[in-house]
């Protein structure tokens, strides 16, 4: 069996090598390293393929969550609604631009921000909701575009870990994951989804006058070469990696479906386990998880609910099947971001999940090997 890796970018780039060895000499030939062609050409291959009017290639994706604040006029000591269950960039920007991150708990199924406890945060201070696609499936969006236009607020999408997954609306309708808010920030760090080779990230919305403030942004608050409206930053996709992800873009569905068929695999083998919770489709999508286009997986994550979680990652270690615990501590509990205002019960799922939750290797080049290897070594564990 081939060693087992938690993400396998070698057995990727294989396939594509042809083409991103040739882009690449082309732009060390021509010198082409910032704002070169090829970043004009993925930017407008990316608005093709998410069907939207706007990408703004930048830095990486926690550099697009700020962009998007400071895009949206977000004022020191406004406050911003975000899940207590993510990765910490999500609320690190609302801190770092002076604002209020107000941490909310998630659902248990989808663990995705929770609408009902998003309706109980929000005071006249609020001005943002930043809901975030966990592992690779959309949040709530059509209850909080409703609870959003119901109080004026903006949405912002983190949309790192969900790049190519489809958000179904009650009425059938289907959209892509980070274009259905105000605007959605992107990151193509190399595990994620859709990974360029070094850092990347981009911003996605349909809004031209929101747009146009961005790019000024991203490039020192300048409309004009040297003219300075705004305080921007300094935050670009270099032409290196617009090629990698120009090159990766036509097989993303792809990648998805792998994907999908990874975590089909993984969660009929755990189905019917008593102390298995496996992922958990989203409200509007039909089916079972992994049947459907909903769900990306960027994490495959189950949850072991008899407490022996901590006891199952290490004899995966011994067995050498890898694995994450994403997430071990909320956010809300952090140091960074602890405040007196936060009360345990307020947080009751994200304070279960971190105990339960552990993700299994996912990637577009698994074999049924190596699931076949995984699966059993952790059913032999739960079951002995
Ligand atoms: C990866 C990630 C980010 C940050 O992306 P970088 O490109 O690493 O800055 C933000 N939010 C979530 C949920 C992420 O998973």
């Amino acid at each position: 069996m081939k060693k087992i890796q938690m993400v396998d970018l070698v057995g990727q780039y294989a396939e594509i090598k042809e083409k991103v060895d040739t882009s690449i000499s082309q732009i060390l030939e021509q010198a082409t390293f910032i704002n070169g062609p090829q970043v004009h050409s993925f930017q407008a291959d990316l608005e093709g393929y998410l069907d939207i009017k706007h990408v703004i290639p930048c830095a990486n994706g926690t550099d697009a969550l700020q962009i998007a604040m400071m895009g949206l006029g977000l004022q020191p000591g406004d406050e911003v609604i975000t899940a207590d269950f993510t990765f910490a960039a999500t609320v690190e920007v609302i801190a770092l631009l002076q604002l209020t991150p107000v941490l909310v708990d998630v659902e248990e199924d989808s663990f995705n921000i929770d609408l009902k406890a998003v309706e109980r945060a929000i005071t006249p201070k609020t001005k943002a909701i930043v809901p975030v696609h966990l592992f690779g499936q959309c949040a709530d969006m059509e209850g909080i575009m409703k609870l959003a236009e119901r109080h004026n607020l903006f949405v912002i999408e983190d949309n790192a870990q969900a790049i190519g997954a489809n958000y179904t609306f009650s009425d059938g309708r289907k959209q892509k994951a980070g274009t259905i808010g105000h605007i959605g920030a992107t990151s193509f760090f190399p595990s994620k989804n859709l990974g360029c080779y070094g850092d990347g990230g981009a911003l996605f919305t349909n809004d031209d006058e929101l747009a146009n403030t961005i790019r000024g942004i991203v490039n020192h608050g300048m409309y004009r070469r040297y003219y300075h409206d705004v305080v921007g930053v300094n935050s670009r996709l270099d032409s290196i990696q617009a090629a990698v992800l120009s090159a990766k873009l036509p097989h993303l569905d792809r990648y998805c479906d792998r994907r999908r068929e990874a975590a089909r695999k993984y969660s009929r083998a755990f189905s019917g386990h008593p102390h298995i919770v496996v992922p958990k489709a989203a409200k509007n999508c039909e089916g079972i998880c992994a049947e459907c286009d909903c769900h990306v997986f960027h994490q495959y994550s189950l949850r072991i609910t008899n407490g022996q979680r901590d006891a199952l990652a290490e004899h995966l270690g011994q067995q050498g099947v890898p694995f994450g615990i994403y997430y071990p501590v909320p956010l809300h509990l952090q140091r960074a971001y602890a405040d007196d205002r936060y009360k345990a019960e307020d947080f009751r799922v994200t304070n279960q999940l971190v105990k339960e939750v552990i993700s299994l290797p996912m990637h577009t080049e698994l074999d049924d090997e190596q699931i076949n290897y995984i699966t059993e070594k952790i059913i032999q564990f739960l079951d002995s």
